[in-house]
């Protein structure tokens, strides 16, 4: 517990400093994928409610047994069609966000629950096989064809840059898609840049990410495998 304090309270140092730097909040998703309830609450005691989960299953238990409403919990896991109903009643944002297919399943089921649903378009900067989103010139297309879909809110870009230049420190991708977001951001109202997790959070602060989404960092290896 007083682990997780000391943890979080260098971090909000951090988002203080690039906040400040940058002129813009910077929002913190602690992502609690492997680990376990009890862990959870003690954070949730400590006063955060934002999290970040990736396996549908995994996480619909944990919202379940935590039972409190005043939580926001973003989805950041591929997207799978026969999951998205669940994916839709339990969380609020989906920052995963990469095929029009999956954007008019989303939208139907929004509109059958009244919802609205927070979305983030996944980027590939890095190109890499192994992960999802499209690619930088795709983008604007994709937002325009998903514009006018009514219970969708598109707040912006998600990516996960290549291992190798996050721990590297190179920042040559950060800047290409910071420029893209800031492109965007005038035409089309975003608000949201949802970029580093726990090995290259600073260096996605220091290229304009507002919101960073950090789990190992936090609570340490994760508790369990999938
Ligand atoms: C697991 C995960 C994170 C958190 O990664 P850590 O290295 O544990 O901080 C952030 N974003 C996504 C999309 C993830 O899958």
């Amino acid at each position: 517990m007083a682990n997780y304090e000391r943890t979080l309270s260098l971090i909000n140092k951090d988002i203080e400093y690039f906040s400040k730097i940058n002129k813009k909040d910077i929002k913190l998703v602690i992502v609690t994928k492997a680990q376990k309830v009890d862990s959870i609450n003690n954070i949730i005691d400590l006063g955060y409610s934002t999290f970040g989960e990736n396996y549908v299953q995994e996480a619909i238990e944990k919202i379940k047994t935590i039972n409190k409403n005043n939580i926001c919990w973003h989805y950041i896991g591929k997207i799978q069609s026969n999951k998205i109903r669940q994916i839709v009643q339990y969380f609020d944002w989906i920052q995963t966000i990469s095929s029009l297919k999956h954007v008019k399943i989303i939208n139907d089921i929004c509109a059958n629950l009244n919802k609205i649903m927070n979305v983030c378009i996944q980027v590939n900067i890095d190109n890499e096989e192994s992960k999802s989103g499209l690619s930088i010139n795709e983008l604007e297309k994709f937002i325009e064809d998903i514009k006018n879909y009514g219970n969708i809110k598109v707040r912006g870009l998600m990516s996960i840059p290549s291992k190798t230049n996050a721990l590297k420190g190179n920042e040559n991708s950060y800047k290409i898609l910071k420029l893209m977001y800031d492109n965007l951001c005038e035409k089309y109202n975003f608000d949201t840049l949802s970029l580093g997790m726990s090995n290259d959070y600073k260096l996605a602060m220091n290229n304009g990410s507002n919101l960073i989404r950090i789990g190992t960092l936090i609570f340490g290896k994760r508790e369990y495998e999938k």
